[in-house]
């Protein structure tokens, strides 16, 4: 029996003139996505059934305009995209995580993900939510963005930097994959 192999797209937010959130600290968001990226891709590299790629590995820019992300997606004909981000808002007290998707075959997978990710950051849980943002609109496969929390909240900020946090939310980013593929 041929095991199937599922392709996982990975999509660190942001990169390097596209900084994205300043958080409380003055860190930014694309350091966040992108640490928080290497250690879910580390995590599915040692899964059998799964052949993981990433939209970028190190600090590089990635234009909106080139719709770079999703098309990298729909060209390899992946299973599943994920695009990790941090929040941000005006009011520092805001706080939770949260997971968007656009299309109707994207909302499973977008509340497996929500489910597994809110028990590991501890965070209020502000639900899997319909939302018109490119990457997971312009994807063919199930897409999701994961808001892990806001890095405009100075407490959750300093856990979010926090290796343990970082390790435990990439966890329970794999877990979320495999329960959807039935892995
Ligand atoms: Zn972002």
């Amino acid at each position: 029996m041929i095991e199937k192999k599922y392709k996982v797209v990975i999509d660190p937010g942001h990169g390097g003139a596209d900084a994205g959130a300043e958080g409380a600290s003055g860190r930014y968001e694309k350091d966040f996505t992108l640490s928080v990226a290497k250690k879910v891709v580390k995590l599915l590299e040692q899964e059998s059934q799964i052949e993981v790629f990433m939209t970028r590995t190190d600090d590089s820019y990635i234009s909106q305009e080139s719709r770079f992300r999703p098309k990298y997606a729909n060209e390899l004909n992946a299973d599943v995209f994920i695009s990790i981000h941090g929040n941000t808002f005006d009011d520092p007290s805001v706080s939770g995580t949260e997971v968007f998707y656009y299309h109707k075959n994207s909302l499973h997978f977008a509340e497996i993900l929500q489910k597994n990710v809110v028990k590991a950051t501890g965070f209020r849980d502000r639900g899997a939510k319909k939302g018109d943002l490119f990457v997971v609109r312009e994807t063919k496969m199930p897409a999701a963005l994961i808001e892990v929390g806001y890095l405009t909240n100075p407490g959750d900020e300093s856990k979010m930097w926090t290796d343990g946090f970082q390790n435990d939310v990439a966890n329970a980013i794999v877990e979320g994959i495999k329960e959807y593929l039935g892995i």
